[in-house]
Order: C-alpha cells, then sequence, then structure tokens
C-alpha cells in the first residue's frame, strides 16, 4: 500500500519533528522514518510526503485538513497510550470538564484550542491541572486563555442539569457535553483545523461514542484520549482551568441566590447546608444535582 499526499510547509515542518529519520535518506529527502506498520518519507522541494506500508491510511489520515465529523461506525478516534512522538508541541483542540463529583453547582465542560505556537506562551503562564491550583490562580489564568485561544464552554446549572440527566448516566450527559464544546470551538477554528483533539478521559473511547449514538454531529476524527490530559497537552489544562473558573463564578452566583455559601464537593457538611435549605423552604433542585445520595441524607437530616 502507498499513499502520497501534498502538505504546506507549516505541516511539512511538523511532520519532519514528528517522523524523525532513523534510515537512510533517499536523493532530496527531508526525513524517512521507518516504522513497524508504516514508512513516511518527505521531499523538500515538493513538500509531498509519501506513505508506505500496512497502516497507511490510518497515518495518512492525522495529516489531511479533513472532516472531523463524521457518523461513520468504524471510528477513526484513537486509542490510548497511542500519542505520537511530538503530541505536546501539535496544535491540538482540549476538553476537560469540572463539577461532576460536587454535589451543589453545575456541570462545566470547557474545550480550548492552542496552537503550535501558542504552547509554549501557554505553559508559561504556569497553566497546569487546575486541582493544583488556587481559586485566585485559576480566574487570573483563565482570563489570560480566554483573550489568546479560541474556547467554548458548556455549562449545565443544576436545574438544567437535572433535567438533562434523566434516563442518562452522568458519563454520558458528560459525553455530550464534551461533544458539543468540541463541534462549537471546531466551528470557530474554520477553515483551520487542529492536528488533534484531546479529550480528558473519563471512561473508555468505545463507551463514549456510544453515548452520542444518534446525535446529529459526532466529533470522532483524530480524538485522542488521555487520563491525565493535562500532561499530554496543555490544551487541557487550559480547558480544565477555563472549566474551573466558570465553575467557580457560577457556585458564587448560586450562593448568592441561595443565601448561604454552598460548599463543593459530597461530604456530611454538604449534607448539612442542604438541609438547611430545605428547612428555608427551598428547592434543591435549582442548587444541586440531585441524583447524588446527598439527596436523601439531606431530608433524613431535616425532617429531625
Ligand atoms: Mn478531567
Amino acid at each position: 500500500m502507498q499513499k502520497v499526499i501534498k502538505v504546506d510547509s507549516a505541516t511539512f515542518e511538523r511532520m519532519k519533528k514528528v517522523y524523525s529519520t532513523n534510515t537512510s535518506l533517499p536523493p532530496g529527502a527531508a526525513f524517512r522514518m521507518k516504522g513497524s506498520r508504516v514508512v513516511v518519507t518527505g521531499y523538500t522541494k515538493s513538500k509531498k510526503v509519501m506513505f508506505q506500508g500496512a497502516a497507511v491510511d490510518e497515518e495518512a489520515r492525522r495529516w489531511d485538513a479533513a472532516q472531523f465529523v463524521s457518523n461513520q461506525q468504524p471510528a477513526a478516534h484513537h486509542q490510548d497510550n497511542d500519542l505520537p512522538a511530538g503530541f505536546s508541541s501539535w496544535s491540538v483542540l482540549g476538553s476537560d470538564e469540572v463539577g461532576t463529583g460536587s454535589y451543589f453547582g453545575p456541570l462545566t465542560v470547557a474545550a480550548v484550542y492552542v496552537a503550535a505556537d501558542q504552547v509554549e506562551p501557554i505553559t508559561q503562564l504556569g497553566v497546569r491541572d487546575s486541582k493544583t491550583l488556587t481559586d485566585p490562580e485559576i480566574i487570573k489564568l483563565a482570563k489570560k486563555i480566554t483573550a489568546t485561544c479560541p474556547y467554548h464552554i458548556v455549562n449545565l446549572n443544576p436545574r438544567i442539569y437535572n433535567d438533562k440527566i434523566k434516563g442518562r448516566s452522568q458519563a454520558a450527559l458528560k459525553a455530550l457535553c464534551h461533544n458539543l464544546a468540541l463541534s462549537k470551538v471546531l466551528a470557530q477554528l474554520q477553515p483551520q483545523v487542529p492536528d488533534a483533539i484531546l479529550i480528558d478521559q473519563f471512561e473508555q473511547p468505545r463507551t463514549y461514542f456510544r453515548h452520542l449514538q444518534g446525535q446529529p454531529m459526532v466529533i470522532r476524527n483524530h480524538v485522542y484520549f488521555r487520563i491525565k490530559g493535562e500532561q499530554a497537552h496543555v490544551a487541557v489544562a487550559a480547558a480544565s482551568v477555563v472549566a474551573r473558573a466558570y465553575s467557580l463564578k457560577m457556585m458564587d452566583q448560586l450562593s448568592e441566590q441561595a443565601g448561604m455559601t454552598l460548599p463543593i464537593g459530597a461530604n456530611h457538611l454538604v449534607d448539612e447546608v442542604a438541609a438547611k435549605l430545605i428547612r428555608r423552604g427551598r428547592d434543591l433542585r435549582d442548587f444541586a444535582k440531585l441524583h447524588f445520595a446527598n439527596t436523601q441524607k439531606a431530608q433524613q437530616l431535616a425532617e429531625r
């Protein structure tokens, strides 16, 4: 099997980095990488790249500026532990969510695009997993990220969340939110396309795509999943920060609406605060994720 594609100079340079030469170069070639399932040769003058071997289509597909959207069943996404060399310096659209483990507050998913030339500056800002940052740091960083990177936030406040989760698992709802956030950023970027999409993995890719069956638009191609995705590309860290900052803002608003500070998490303090809301005749549906076991505990506390 053999396939030749013509690429632009920027892509050619990126390919040169990814396919570091490990065999003898034919005349006129800038790089040649011999892998177990594919040999990739890039020609300097023509910017043509030749793929040979069993994995031709799979490998060449990484580089065409084609469709990310596909409803075709043979999933073109990539398995975990399959990130190509040099991935962390690619132009990547990353997504992450916050709020799934917290009884009070929204589920917030953010997708952020970090172009190759933004990887270094965004990393230098100190962007990393939001769990390791303080709230003021998160808010400051989110402002900087959203000022330079295309992004989209899907936020489900409790009332909407409680409605949308009916008949679904939380993972299924998360999948819908990730897919929506990613599709919004891809639309913003057009005609530009990312080298890849990286989702901070919360379940098996196969299950993720099963949740999306029947959706009018499924972002499937060039999609990678990674546990601790923020370590694989700064775009996921950036998405984590942007989602967290938005979630904090929503928590403030909900706390104000509730007339008391709503804690994050799902511990006993959360039950106490929820019980207090019930005693004051407030509807928990507006503030909390009702399917959590905290709802029953709070009701028992309130009746005492
Ligand atoms: Mn995550």
